[in-house]
């Protein structure tokens, strides 16, 4: 049972851990991480049981888009009822004269606020959209009411000799809507049953195509799949075949997306299939932006160029468009390298961009990429006497400053 606190008058109050219902991409992750199963979900929400929550905030750090991290102070608390009919989260309501009403917990001066603010250290924060991003739809099709999609495609874009099956698999919603952001990512649910003989839940996939479709117009989605050993859904994905049915979910996601600001500059640090954004990313700049110097710069790692998503078609990619620094792994004879590695190297060009207040930072791929990745921009804000945790911090507040990792 979460601890009742106090106002200024000494009322009352209770604090209430919700979830956002417009963030969160239904990854259930928090579900499974909560020690005492306070978190639950139906078909259209993922929902937090007052009546258990003891605010352990062992959900907090699991979550990959910070919808977790929501508080609202009330005198009577949402009920799951309430909270599996929201679309998005209520405002904070007036409750008493000199109670403290923000969600955000750097303002709060209470021991959960600090308990929150030491939680928050490693993921920097609750993340924020552009201030020019398109407003997502999300959630218009859950597991209780997926739509059916048809595959137009289904190529493999690593080398037959590569070590890893990576796929770019297109889908066709045969004229239904589903209005789908770059960034965004869908749910895919494989077909059968799980160990406990309960239907699969959906599986999340970033879409790598933009949002007018992998051809201008058509609306179509691509997905970005790497063949995971025992991989119920990547199998499932990378074994289609054109014509075949899916059933998605989604759009989810409301933060990590584009601005449409056409004097905006991108930096996206990727490994792998995280690359899948800004793949699409760099599409729809391409589309709507057109090719403008400096304007984007890419740091993706990969272990060897055959195993790198998107090689071929990234390398045609004019550099006036896209600054490409393609990092290998694995090379044979050659050192280990990561990205964070080569961004030290030119550590000029990131502090030139990250110096910019036009510049968007975009980091996608793998967990463990975070570490290093924050080491490289603290040298490099310190090359220019900047602190970096300030700089992300106020790059993360005005919507600039977007991280999702796996
Ligand atoms: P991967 O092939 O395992 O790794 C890609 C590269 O990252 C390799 O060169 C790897 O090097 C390197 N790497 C490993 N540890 C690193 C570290 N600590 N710092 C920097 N680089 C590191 O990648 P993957 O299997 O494609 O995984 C991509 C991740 O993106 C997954 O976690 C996935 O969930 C996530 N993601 C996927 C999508 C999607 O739509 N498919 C979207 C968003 C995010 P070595 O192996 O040589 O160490």
């Amino acid at each position: 049972m979460n601890a009742p606190l106090t106002d200024a008058q000494g009322n009352e109050v209770l604090k209430q851990h919700l979830i956002d219902p417009e963030i969160c991409i239904r990854c259930y992750t928090c579900e499974a991480t909560c020690p005492i199963q306070a978190i639950e979900h139906d078909d259209n929400n993922v929902v937090v049981d007052y009546s258990k929550c003891n605010l352990c905030l062992d959900c907090i750090p699991v979550c990959p888009t910070g919808s977790i991290d929501e508080w609202r102070f009330v005198e009577t608390p949402y009920s799951l009822e309430d909270q599996y009919s929201w679309m998005e989260m209520p405002e904070q309501a007036q409750i008493s004269a000199g109670s403290s009403t923000t969600g955000d917990d750097g303002a709060l001066d209470d021991p959960i606020a600090s308990l929150l603010a030491e939680a928050h250290k490693g993921a920097g924060g609750k993340a924020k959209a552009p201030a020019t991003a398109t407003k997502a739809t999300v959630n218009m099709y859950n597991l209780g009411n997926p739509v059916e999609a048809v595959v137009q495609g289904n190529y493999r874009l690593t080398d037959d000799g590569a070590d890893v099956d990576v796929r770019h698999i297109v889908l066709d919603f045969q004229g239904k809507p589903f209005p789908v952001l770059e960034g965004q990512s869908v749910g895919i649910i494989a077909p059968g049953m799980n160990a406990e003989g309960n239907p699969h839940l959906p599986r999340l996939y970033s879409v790598s195509s933009p949002r007018d479709g992998e051809r201008p117009g058509f609306h179509n989605v691509s997905l970005t799949v790497k063949r995971e050993d025992d991989g119920v859904c990547s199998n499932y994905l990378c074994d289609l075949t054109t014509g075949d049915k899916v059933r998605v979910t989604g759009p989810f996601g409301a933060t990590f997306l584009l601005p449409t600001d056409p004097d905006a500059r991108l930096l996206m640090i990727c490994t792998g299939t995280g690359s899948a954004p800004m793949r699409a990313f760099t599409m729809a700049r391409q589309r709507t932006v057109g090719d403008k110097n400096g304007g984007m710069v890419m740091f993706f790692g990969a272990r060897t160029p055959d195993s790198l998503p998107y090689f071929g078609p990234l390398n045609k990619v004019p550099p006036s468009l896209l600054s490409k620094h393609l990092v290998f792994s694995r090379m044979p004879g050659q050192d280990k390298e990561y990205v964070q590695d080569r961004m030290l190297v030119e550590q000029d060009q990131v502090a030139e961009i990250l110096q910019d207040p036009k510049t968007h930072v975009y980091i996608c791929g793998l967990k463990g990429m975070e570490d290093g990745v924050e080491r490289a921009f603290t040298s490099i804000a310190e090359s220019f006497g900047q602190q970096w945790l300030n700089l992300r911090d106020m790059m993360r507040d005005e919507g600039r400053y977007h991280v999702e990792t796996y």
